[in-house]
């Protein structure tokens, strides 16, 4: 990202805060400061400059050690209790020097002998406001990038696959963490929290080594959403994270609604809207590559076709409204759907036909799965006192090598038109 190094510029004012509890040394070193620096406070006492260092929060204490009511060294030891974020001078006489040692251990800046020379104070406080300006600056360019991972709509983490180094505010809240020390008190990796469904990447030590061999269609992953709470689909991406090559920069893009559009998109081209089974565009599919099939391994079973049909159907919307003829259609392919193989495959051929592909099925086998579906049928309707009596018509045709699919359709056609001429609610084959 190429930044305009304005929008990082930080005004160069620093404040500083004079505690002296002589008027005139104070009056003095203000005035000369005056001269360099705009801002300036001063404070003729320790209780004093606690006041205004907590109004105005300087950059800089210059103290005086020696001050009745309470000495400089506790009075910066109660400013850095309210923040820590400053620096001190401390002003001294020759005679107390021993007071160094003390002022090391307080975490003082600076120590400057009394007289005070002007030009080593100045100095002394310029070399701290380079300080003060690096800091300042680094804080700023940290800021931005914080800003920047906060603001996207994407997780962004830094992981080398098993530890999770970073973790952007919409990675957190998504798995429910305020902050990347509470996810440490629980957790390691962010795979933790990926769930292990197939066609997604699973939960384990490589995630992240493997993603790279995967295909773009695959680098999936699905994570529950603590505030939606439900499951979301993500794509991952990994990136070289600096010069680390264990370490990488991973985003995860939220495609649930496109998944999801996918998926619906897959039901509307393979299911028929009002019976939920498989549509004739489908089963034109599935027959295709059972034909592939059978031509490439010929030592394979033949398969059957079920061509069904239900009789005088035109009379039940007739008589009871086309709305109660879509619940028969429904019971109906219900009532199927139930009764046969998992590994048959069953579809709407349109209007009351229907339609049935069973694989390694020889006659007899295909007569005895005809008659079970035309008696199951018979009995279903018979017993069932809310919907209209209904039976099927079944045509059964039995592939062989020379076939077409257009030879076996219109055969197990023929065999239901022979079904229907002979008096329906019967099953022919041929
Ligand atoms: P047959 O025993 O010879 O099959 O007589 P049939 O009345 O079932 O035959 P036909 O093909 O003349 O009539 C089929 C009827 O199915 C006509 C059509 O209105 C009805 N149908 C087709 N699709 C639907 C549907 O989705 N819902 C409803 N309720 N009826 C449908
Ligand atoms: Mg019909
Ligand atoms: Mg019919």
């Amino acid at each position: 990202m190429q930044i305009d190094p304005k929008l990082l510029e930080i005004k160069e004012d620093i404040k500083i805060l004079i505690v002296e509890d002589s008027k005139l040394s104070r009056e003095y070193t203000n005035q000369i400061l005056k001269k360099y620096y705009n801002t300036i406070y001063t404070a003729e006492n320790g209780i004093e400059g606690i006041e205004i260092f907590k109004t105005y929060l300087p950059d800089i204490v210059i103290t005086d050690i020696r001050m009745p009511e309470m000495d400089g060294l506790t009075m910066l030891k109660e400013m850095k209790k309210i923040n820590n974020n400053f620096y001190s001078i401390v002003l001294s006489a020759h005679d107390e020097k021993d007071i160094l040692k003390t002022s090391i251990l307080h975490g003082v800046t600076r120590f400057i002998t009394k007289p005070i020379k002007i030009e080593e104070l100045v100095k002394t406080i310029e070399s701290i406001k380079k300080n003060i300006l690096f800091t300042k600056k680094l804080n700023l360019q940290n800021q931005l990038i914080e800003n920047i991972l906060n603001s996207l709509d994407i997780i962004v983490a830094i992981s080398d696959g098993n530890e999770l180094y970073a973790l952007n505010q919409y990675g957190l809240n998504l798995i429910g963490y305020s902050s990347i020390e509470e996810f440490r008190k629980e957790h390691k990796c962010i795979c933790e929290f990926f769930i292990n469904e197939p066609g997604f990447i699973q939960n384990t030590d490589n995630w992240l080594s493997k993603l790279e061999t995967l295909e773009e269609e695959k680098r999936k992953i699905l994570i529950y959403d603590v505030k939606l709470k439900q499951n979301r689909i993500f794509f991952v991406n990994a990136k070289p994270f600096l010069e680390d090559p264990q370490k990488k920069i991973v985003s995860f893009y939220d495609i649930t609604l496109q998944e999801k559009q996918k998926e619906e998109l897959k039901k509307l081209a393979t299911i028929d809207f009002l019976t939920g089974i498989y549509n004739r565009h489908h089963f034109h599919t599935i027959l295709q590559f059972q034909f592939e099939k059978q031509i490439r391994y010929p030592q394979l079973k033949p398969f059957a076709i079920l061509m069904m049909d239900l009789d005088h159907f035109k009379e039940i919307n007739d008589k009871h409204g086309h709305l109660i003829g879509d619940e028969v259609l429904k019971e109906f392919a219900h009532l199927v759907k139930n009764n046969i193989r998992k590994s048959d495959f069953f579809a709407r051929w349109g209007g009351e036909e229907f339609i049935i592909l069973v694989p390694e099925t020889n006659r007899e086998k295909a007569l005895q799965l005809g008659e079970k579906i035309r008696s199951l049928v018979e009995n279903h309707f018979k017993n069932n006192y809310k919907l209209p009596k209904v039976t099927v018509s079944i045509g059964i045709s039995i592939y062989s090598s020379n076939d077409t699919i257009h030879s076996l359709i219109e055969r197990a056609d023929q065999a239901l038109y022979m079904a229907k001429r002979n008096g329906r609610n019967r099953v022919e084959i041929l």
